[in-house]
């Protein structure tokens, strides 16, 4: 049974932007919610892909000991009719709100690269789950080519590996049992330190130690504005929690903020 949402005290845009109104250094937290407008489903909502998909099968050690996870894998990342995924509303406002100087930066879950498709400068995010974009080598760390990976597994080699020392090639993305990328964590830590308020966006903030960051600040007593479609863990700390989709509520409270 779904538990029931449970409202902060004030739950508008016109409360969250009175209360954000005099920050400067706004720290945007996104999850995979604020990309589900774009077409990628998330992990726990009603649609999400734990209804359907088991999360143990997502861990390291199925990747690095199980040959058929990975060709499995690999033809999912390489298929000629993987669908191209587009930045929405969300996305653009949280651009909008990084250009106008309203804030310190963007710590995403996210693996997609839709904050940088929608204008956000690289130097604006802390892809604290990694990216889908990269591949590594994983026992020796050896550069890898992803234009060359893909053309030999379209050559047939539907396991492909490193090319310097034949070991597994593995995506930029953590998985479960990995540790975080430590230069994503150390940006997001300087950022949740310098922030003066926070902004959850399309998270069930029940991923940890990517929860943590919002929580420091909103433990600082800093504003904590949660937009969300349906509860999260943390709703109870709140100081504004707005029911809704991004792609509606962000390019409203965004806009509400830039026009000061
Ligand atoms: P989650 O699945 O736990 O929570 C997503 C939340 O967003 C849910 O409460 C859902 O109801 C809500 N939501 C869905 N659509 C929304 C919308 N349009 N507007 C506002 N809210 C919406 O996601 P999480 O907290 O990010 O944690 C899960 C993990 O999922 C993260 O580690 C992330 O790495 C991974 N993930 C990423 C992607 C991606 O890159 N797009 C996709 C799936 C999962």
């Amino acid at each position: 049974m779904t538990p029931p949402i449970r409202l902060a005290a004030v739950t508008t845009v016109a409360a969250a932007a009175g209360r954000l109104s005099d920050r400067t250094r706004i720290l945007v937290f996104t999850g995979a919610g604020i990309s589900t407008e774009s077409g990628i489903p998330d992990f726990r909502g009603p649609h999400g892909l734990w209804k359907r998909l088991d999360p143990n099968d997502f861990t390291l050690e199925r990747w690095v000991t199980s040959e058929s996870f990975r060709i499995e894998a690999w033809g999912r990342r390489f298929a000629p009719d993987r669908p191209v995924y587009r930045p929405n509303d969300g996305h653009r406002a949280i651009a909008d709100l990084w250009r106008t100087g309203h804030m310190i930066g963007c710590i995403t879950q996210n693996i997609d690269g839709l904050h940088q498709a929608a204008g956000l400068p690289d130097e604006g995010v802390a892809e604290v789950h990694g990216n889908a974009s990269g591949i590594v080598c994983y026992a020796e760390g050896h550069d890898v080519d992803v234009d060359d990976v893909r053309s030999r597994w379209e050559d047939g080699e539907t396991d492909p590996r490193c090319a310097g020392c034949g070991s597994i090639l593995k995506s930029t993305t953590v998985l479960f049992g990995e540790n975080l990328p430590p230069g994503a964590v150390a940006r997001a830590q300087g950022w949740t330190d310098g922030a003066d308020a926070v902004i959850a966006v399309g998270s069930t903030l029940s991923v940890y130690p990517a929860a943590y960051f919002p929580l420091e600040i909103a433990g600082r007593g800093d504003p904590f504005v949660i937009v969300n479609e349906g509860p999260t863990d943390h709703d109870r700390l709140a100081t504004v929690r707005i029911e809704g989709k991004a792609g509606d509520v962000l390019p409203e409270l965004v806009g509400a903020l830039i026009a000061g």
